[in-house]
């Protein structure tokens, strides 16, 4: 899916996907939670996001998403995430 065609991303939809996929951290082998998912912005390269009605959605800017390990704490980035899924 390319990023440039999508209108937005749902970051709740998108967490599942992650889970599901049973993607872990690169670095300390932890699976990664749908809860590790989070964006903040606004960012330039960003996407504009759906998904968290409880977090002031609709986001007004383009939001940089990552999917933060549990264990270590890394930030693994959309674009990288989106290459495991
Ligand atoms: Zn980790």
């Amino acid at each position: 899916m390319a990023l440039a065609t999508e209108l937005s991303l749902d970051l709740r939809k998108f967490g599942l996907e992650i889970e599901k996929a049973g993607i872990c951290c690169r670095f300390c082998k932890t699976k990664l939670k749908a809860s590790g998912v989070g964006c903040w912005g606004p960012h330039p390269g960003g996407i504009r996001v759906i998904g968290y009605p409880d977090r002031g959605e609709p986001y007004e800017n383009h939001q940089w998403v990552y999917c933060k390990c549990s264990k270590c704490g890394y930030q693994w980035s959309l674009k990288k995430l989106r290459r495991w899924l």
